[in-house]
């Protein structure tokens, strides 16, 4: 089995690495095109605001929240999007779903007394709770939306930032937070003659429902009835569409370099009563609870029980039912208990798929073979029999790709297949120039900007505050938690400090607050001693987990690093920083604050 993994990762080790993909522009809709709101002309913004949030999805949404729970009100969101959601605002393919379980995953669920109607849901009821945080905060008088920022420059002289948008906006700003998300550029891969194609083509994250007909809600796809339609790509979001696809096109085909692992879904409806019943602060509890059980693998219930604390509870006790003493235990005994419980799990999933595929020259190619945290592990109940259906057709390039794309369709193995529409699922930009994957730039002190500091990797304090950068926050996951299990937590106690902080400069005068140079250094080195854990690895098959199984050097560490501890004690460790008063390792007007506080 293992010799097999070796071998179907060397089949996917391509020389390019992280540089095979490209942009959208000039091959499909740009990624600056908004499909689903009308932008309405508006007077150009020319102002200032004591704080500015970039983003309106849920990182933007927790943060302002806890911003006006704390009594601040003068702030301004912006956001490309033309409403709040983020991620749920764009990617509206047909099938999109939560893997991480509602009742953590939404965050506010108590403040906005919202019950969520799953275990896991589905794309338009979280974009409906973003909206209702949107309302129950009332921040919809303080968004900008359908507006791009293009440059924030640090004026030194008026301790503020300068905020340029491409509406032609230009206003400032006293303290800016920038909540972009982790893979929020779209990019396709860079198949030869794909700029050829003649035919009607999109990316999942700009889903064109002009061509596919049908909506967000599961409507059926009825324009597709009659096509020929291909998705390239087999990640987390092609498993999630490709039923609803296999179920509406005339015939669909399925181009897969590398196949998902995908485990049972077992989804079930939140029963009102029960959800009535919970205490409150129910929601803090179920937080702790889920990051706990990841954490240590050890808690008293498992509130959440999904396949992340499952996971966690498999490879703890595994660890626990060695011989060595507990407190002997290393991370090599972590991750050989990891590896022993990855095998008993990987050799399921396989099974599963003979189980359901009725082909089995189909079950074979859909197999996964490599650790399950190598790339997104994915659950779904309708994606494997969807390949049970005489009009869907699974074409497996052997690790290899899409050969090449001509005006009327796709190459594989040098079988031409002719196609109506091409839907690429083919994913978003990871570890790639800040620039690219931001589209945009920060200038700092001196004016040297966030792309130069960052050319050898991202340099943080806790992953929120950068030397050189003054009132500017980073909100994020890398060099902190690093929770990638449920993304929102990470944003939700960052609310926490960012009220804190703010609250610091406001009561004591000051007028910036910035990492110390001393502070930031110390904790870059700290990340970097941090073992690659299981999610990625050096052995795993190629994917953006582990940049694309190419060396990993300092430069990655960095973007993909966490706290020493991790997510639990980085919780801990942030909320005894922000609620002690000394804000150790930042500066406000370019000294520590005091002992006394
Ligand atoms: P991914 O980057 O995971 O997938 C891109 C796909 O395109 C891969 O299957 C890749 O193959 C394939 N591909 C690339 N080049 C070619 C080629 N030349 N020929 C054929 N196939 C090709 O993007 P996704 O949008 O699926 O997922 C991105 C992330 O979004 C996930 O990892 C997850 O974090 C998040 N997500 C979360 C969901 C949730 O429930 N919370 C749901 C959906 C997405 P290969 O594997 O070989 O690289």
């Amino acid at each position: 089995m293992h010799r097999k993994y070796a071998v179907e990762r060397e089949k996917r080790l391509r020389s390019d690495g992280i540089r095979q993909w490209r942009a959208l522009d000039g091959i499909v809709a740009s990624a600056d095109t908004d499909p689903f709101t009308a932008v309405m002309p508006r007077e150009t913004v020319h102002d200032h605001v004591e704080f500015l949030f970039i983003g309106g999805g849920f990182a933007g949404l927790t943060i302002c929240a806890r911003l006006k729970e704390a009594g601040f009100d003068d702030f301004r969101i912006l956001e490309a999007g033309g409403d709040f959601g983020g991620v749920w605002y764009w990617n509206r393919f047909p099938g999109a779903m939560c893997d991480t379980a509602a009742m953590v995953y939404l965050p506010l669920l108590e403040e906005t007394g919202h019950m969520p109607s799953a275990k896991y849901v589905h794309g338009p009821e979280i974009l409906a709770h973003a909206q209702r945080i949107g309302r129950h905060y009332d921040l919809y008088p303080h968004a900008l939306f359908s507006t791009h920022l293009e440059s924030l420059t640090w004026d030194e002289s008026a301790s503020r930032w300068i905020v340029r948008t491409r509406e032609g906006d230009k206003f400032t700003a006293t303290t800016v937070a920038m909540g972009t998300g982790p893979l929020n550029r779209p990019h396709l891969p860079g198949i030869p003659g794909i700029e050829t194609y003649q035919g009607e083509a999109f990316h999942t994250a700009r889903w064109d429902f002009n061509v596919t007909g049908g909506d967000w809600d599961g409507g059926v796809m009825t324009r597709l009835a009659d096509k020929r339609v291909g998705i390239i790509g087999t990640g987390a979001t092609a498993v999630q569409c490709i039923p609803q696809l296999g179920r509406d096109s005339g015939e669909l085909f399925v181009f897969q370099r590398t196949p998902s692992a995908v485990d049972v879904r077992g989804n079930h409806p939140i029963d009102p009563q029960w959800y009535a019943a919970l205490e409150p602060g129910w929601q803090a509890k179920w937080l702790r609870n889920f990051v706990q059980l990841q954490a240590t693998g050890l808690a008293e219930e498992d509130l959440v029980h999904d396949g992340w604390t499952d996971g966690a509870k498999r490879i703890v006790a595994r660890m626990l039912a060695s011989d060595k003493p507990p407190a002997e235990l290393t991370h090599a005994d972590f991750m050989a208990a990891y590896h022993d419980s990855d095998d008993e799990q990987m050799t399921r999933i396989r099974a599963r798929v003979d189980e359901i595929v009725e082909d089995p020259q189909t079950a074979q190619q859909l197999k996964a073979w490599y650790r399950q945290y190598c790339k997104r592990p994915c659950f779904h109940d309708d994606y494997l029999p969807t390949y049970n259906r005489p009009n869907v057709h699974l074409v497996d390039t052997d690790g290899r790709g899409v050969e090449r794309i001509d005006e009327t369709g796709v190459w594989v193995d040098g079988v031409h297949y002719e196609l109506d529409v091409i839907v690429y699922a083919s994913g978003f930009e990871f570890n790639s120039e800040y620039t690219f994957k931001s589209g945009l730039e920060v200038y700092g002190r001196d004016g040297r900007t966030l792309t130069e500091t960052w050319a050898e990797g991202m340099q943080t304090f806790q992953g929120m505050h950068i030397h050189g950068f003054p009132n500017l926050f980073i909100i994020g996951h890398a060099q902190g938690s690093a929770l990638l299990s449920n993304i929102t937590s990470n944003y939700t106690d960052q609310g926490f400090t960012i009220a804190a902080i703010l609250g610091h400069l406001r009561a004591s005068g000051a007028r910036t607050v910035e990492a110390s140079a001393a502070a930031q250094a110390a904790w870059v080195e700290s990340v970097l001693t941090v073992p690659k854990g299981i999610v990625g690895g050096p052995d795993c098959t190629p994917g953006y987990y582990n940049n694309e199984g190419q060396h990993e050097g300092r430069r990655e560490r960095l973007n993909s690093g966490r706290f020493p501890g991790g997510s639990l004690a980085f919780f801990d460790y942030v909320a005894d920083w922000r609620t002690n008063g000394r804000f150790e390792g930042l500066e406000f007007d370019g000294a520590a604050v005091p002992p006394s506080g």
